[in-house]
């Protein structure tokens, strides 16, 4: 049988074998309801408030400051709705505008979709462009505010093109905003960001960030699925989306998935404490991989910005100098338009040889439609669709890129040549 060469960490990263073994004991003996007080209770009450600690620790928050979750989508509805819900001028002023929210074009589903349905509620909704690289267009972002705006949320970095945005300048800018703004009586806008894919990589300390609310996933950290916490600064009031006996400070209510949440905060931590040297160590495979496939295949573009180390890129936000030397890509992404060439027909080749990769987004496998983000950063239709994604992980070596390259380019001939007799 053909050894797998999975390339598509952006969807899904496989259970690292040490989160396995600190869940298992919640699998057997550790059953207590974390709510019960008796010691089999106290004991599943310990492990999360352990987790909580943990994960309080990487982000630079206090442990009442973490919300447990059943994975990033819940946590970006929980920050997004909750805000909208919470905020005074939809409960109490009748007359007044109803809340204002804004966000990037580039966003996962999980914001715009939220976005859309609060849209259908009645509030006001403003969705920023970005420029050819993914980096939203920060000097519309500030143009954009209201007196009624709520909530800024831009995602940390982009799953389909790597896109680190400048979270921290964005941050920094708000504060001053939010404190002319208590001068004035006018109430604060909140600032939430996806962290999901930053996760594994970047940061994520929420004072560094200047962020109110931060999402993050298990699942694109080796760790389990369907979990995820919401970081909800003190003093930041948002309304339930769950109603029940009042777990999670009345943030989440249901019997907590003990099992999950340990093995979200152990996932955490190993990405977290090894995230420099498997930044570097990625970011040299993912520069092979791109410097491979432009030698190799003719016409290709690579979608995103163009760095993959530390060395700043170029950015569109007039907040240039701020940026050097961090990172502008998540060193594990890349996305390639092949001219000529349908994504998902290469993507299904590859996968022939065992070679798994992604076009746009897996989350929306079903849509006809070409990438939302692909199309924001100003491809066309047919450019989008010629596109796919490479996400590199933990366990990808150069000889399963050298194999990858090694198939490639002959695929590629071969369906612009289909192409080119249709
Ligand atoms: C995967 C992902 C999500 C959704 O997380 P789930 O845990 O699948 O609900 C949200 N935002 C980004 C950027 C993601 O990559």
């Amino acid at each position: 049988m053909k050894k797998i060469i999975y390339l598509d960490h952006a969807a899904s990263t496989p259970l690292d074998s040490r989160v396995k073994k600190v869940m298992a004991p919640f699998f057997s003996g550790k059953f207590g309801n974390p709510s019960s007080l008796h010691q089999k209770g106290r004991e599943a009450k310990v492990a999360i408030e352990s987790a909580r600690q943990t994960i309080s620790e990487l982000i630079n928050a206090k442990p009442s400051e973490i919300i447990f979750t059943a994975g990033g989508t819940e946590s970006v509805n929980l920050a997004v709705l909750g805000t909208a819900h919470m905020s005074a001028n939809w409960k109490t002023d009748k007359h007044g505008l109803p809340p204002h929210l804004i966000t990037s074009t580039i966003e996962h589903h999980c914001v715009l979709n939220s976005f859309k349905a609060l849209t259908g509620e009645g509030c006001q909704t403003d969705l920023i462009d970005v420029d050819g690289q993914g980096f939203v267009n920060f000097d519309k972002l500030k143009k954009s505010i209201r007196p009624e705006t709520v909530l800024i949320s831009v995602m940390y970095a982009n799953n389909e093109v790597g896109t680190i945005e400048p979270i921290a300048e964005i941050g920094k800018w708000l504060k001053q905003i939010n404190t002319e703004r208590f001068q004035n009586g006018l109430t604060r806008i909140l600032f939430h960001t996806d962290a999901c894919q930053a996760a594994g990589f970047l940061e994520l300390d929420v004072n560094q960030l200047g962020v109110d609310l931060m999402s993050v996933n298990g699942s694109k950290i080796y760790g389990p699925k369907q979990t995820g916490f919401l970081y909800v600064r003190s003093g930041v009031n948002i309304y339930p989306l769950i109603f029940g006996g009042g777990q999670e400070k009345g943030m989440r209510s249901g019997t907590e998935n003990v099992a999950n949440i340990v093995g979200l905060a152990k996932a955490l931590e190993l990405v977290q404490n090894d995230r420099e040297l498997e930044s570097k160590r990625i970011s040299g495979l993912t520069e092979y991989l791109v410097k491979g496939i432009r030698q190799k295949v003719s016409e290709v573009l690579l979608n995103g910005p163009d760095s993959f180390s530390l060395k700043a890129g170029r950015i569109n936000t007039g907040i240039k100098k701020e940026y050097h030397n961090k990172l502008t890509r998540l060193p594990n992404n890349t996305n390639f338009s092949f001219k000529d060439v349908e994504g998902e027909a290469l993507m299904l080749y590859l996968d022939s040889y065992g070679i798994m990769v992604s076009t746009g987004s897996a989350c929306s496998t079903a849509e006809t439609e070409a990438s939302h983000v692909l199309t924001a950063i100003g491809l066309s239709q047919a450019q989008a669709r010629s596109s796919i994604r490479l996400t590199l992980g933990k366990q990808t070596t150069k000889i399963e890129l050298d194999s990858l390259l090694k198939v490639l380019p002959g695929l590629v001939k071969q369906l612009r040549k289909v192409k080119n007799i249709v």
